[in-house]
């Protein structure tokens, strides 16, 4: 004979629901008729299901690291104020596909803010997806002949907000600039896009090597956008440790 939590168990296992410890669930609540008895046992699927969906966001959003606003040096960094970045951190920027773009040299935090917006649009519910332009540009040139890029790509295309960084460290092909239009013109009014660039837009057209696609993938990004021109020293040099400090 088995016990009436071992068929239940089983039960779990064959409908596909994960394992629920019942002594927990309905702990001192003895006196729940049948019907409060199903709503506890939904209402703890319910809460697993989404804490398993939130981790697989998170994982899939593929963030190089969880930075977080409380963790930057304002003080360090005074081309860009706290109450801005605040203000910017309800996220509610995303709902209308605005973009935002983080410009200026190595260092100053460009990353580190774009990474702990998008941290914040994870804790609030939106698909986050990270990808450094290079990356980006890998994925656009594979996409006909790797599952994994098309995969990649369809999750980006479907995502609430995508971050590109480090935008205009190296000079792209035309076929590559190209490939950066289509994504950035497909991406507009529909997605949000964070992007880190150390060039000024001044400078865009060195590294995407011809004007009037500079002018195109600017016209689209800039339409709705917050610009956050970044200056001063890098935190990286002067909050630099040695082996023997
Ligand atoms: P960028 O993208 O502009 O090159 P990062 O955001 O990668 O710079 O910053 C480099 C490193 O310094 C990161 O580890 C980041 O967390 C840290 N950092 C940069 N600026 C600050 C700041 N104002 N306060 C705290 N940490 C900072
Ligand atoms: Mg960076």
């Amino acid at each position: 004979m088995t016990s009436a939590t071992d068929r239940i168990q089983n039960l779990l296992t064959d409908l596909r629901i994960p394992q629920i410890d019942f002594n927990t669930v309905f702990k001192n609540q003895n006196d729940l008729t049948p019907l409060e008895a199903v709503e506890r046992f939904l209402q703890e699927y319910q809460r697993i299901k989404i804490e398993k969906q939130n981790l697989i966001r998170r994982k899939r959003a593929a963030l190089p690291a969880e930075k977080t606003l409380q963790s930057f040096d304002f003080g360090f960094q005074k081309s860009v104020s706290k109450e801005q970045m605040l203000r910017l951190s309800d996220m509610t920027w995303v709902d209308q596909a605005y973009n935002i773009c983080f410009l200026g040299p190595p260092g100053v935090g460009k990353t580190h803010l774009a990474l702990a917006l998008a941290v914040r649009g994870l804790d609030l519910g939106y698909t986050v997806a990270f990808e450094t332009l290079d990356n980006l540009i890998m994925l656009l040139k594979t996409l006909e002949i790797s599952k994994s890029s098309s995969r990649r790509m369809k999750f980006l295309r479907k995502a609430d907000l995508v971050i590109i960084d480090e935008v205009g460290f190296m000079p792209l092909t035309p076929t590559e600039a190209n490939l950066f239009f289509g994504f950035v013109s497909g991406m507009s009014e529909k997605t949000s896009l964070i992007i880190t660039s150390n060039k000024g837009f001044d400078e865009w057209a060195d590294f995407l090597g011809d004007a009037t696609i500079t002018t195109a993938i600017l016209d689209r990004l800039i339409h709705h956008c917050e610009i956050i021109n970044m200056t001063g020293n890098s935190y990286r040099l002067e909050h630099h440790r040695s082996i023997t400090d």
